[in-house]
């Protein structure tokens, strides 16, 4: 069961706590790798919730335009198969090298890609896990603000998707992400802040 925990962005933005396997809408977004092989965490399970046609349709997508593998930032959809959600949009997070390799803007355009093919696609209802913050290491309090002010700032500028649902493996983990976007989410008042940076 995927649970809702809180709704920011006047409800546009959905932070949620379960399996994104089960996330019943129209599509959800795979963590996947370079290869679109599969691999092991959510890329593992949606796999496994898809069936066999999912990795059928990688392999084919492979055979054909991307030969060289899906770059980090980028994103392609296949069919959903035998999921809930129509279809999967699969991206490749940054991995975590310490900071210093250009992870932030790659982990914001892994989610921006996705997002942009969403719109195009007509999808009202996006699902993502936390992307990159599992074996890739991100590590997840400073990947909520790069997630967080992504989704927000495509939003502004698009009607769709209409919804977009941060799904988080465990309620612990979307407590982190909450808690991390402490102060983008409830600023200092600007006297305040203002004040205390005053020498
Ligand atoms: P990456 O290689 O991009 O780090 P992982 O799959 O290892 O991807 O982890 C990404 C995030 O997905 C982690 O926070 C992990 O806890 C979470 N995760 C793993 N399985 C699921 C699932 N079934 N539903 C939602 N989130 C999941």
């Amino acid at each position: 069961m995927i649970e809702r925990i809180k709704e920011l962005a006047g409800g546009r933005i959905v932070v949620a706590s379960g399996d994104i396997t089960e996330f019943d809408g129209d599509a959800i977004v795979n963590a996947a790798n370079s290869s679109l092989l599969g691999g092991g965490g959510v890329d593992g399970a949606n796999h496994r919730a898809a069936g066999p046609e999912l990795l059928a349709a990688c392999k084919e997508l492979r055979a054909t335009r991307l030969s060289g593998g899906l770059a980090p930032g980028e994103a392609v959809l296949t069919p959903g198969f035998r999921l809930r959600a129509r279809a999967v949009i699969h991206t490749v997070g940054p991995v975590w090298r310490g900071g210093e390799a250009d992870e932030e803007a790659t982990l914001a355009r892994a989610y921006q890609s996705s997002l942009a093919l969403a719109a195009r696609e007509g999808f009202h209802s996006l699902a993502f896990p936390a992307i990159s913050t599992g074996v890739y290491g991100y590590p997840p309090s400073r990947a909520a603000p790069v997630a967080y002010r992504t989704v927000l700032t495509f939003l502004a500028g698009s009607a769709l998707p209409e919804t977009v649902w941060l799904v988080f493996f465990r309620a612990q983990d979307a407590g982190v992400f909450l808690e991390a976007l402490g102060s983008v989410l409830n600023p200092p008042p600007h006297g305040r802040a203002l004040r205390s940076h005053t020498p």
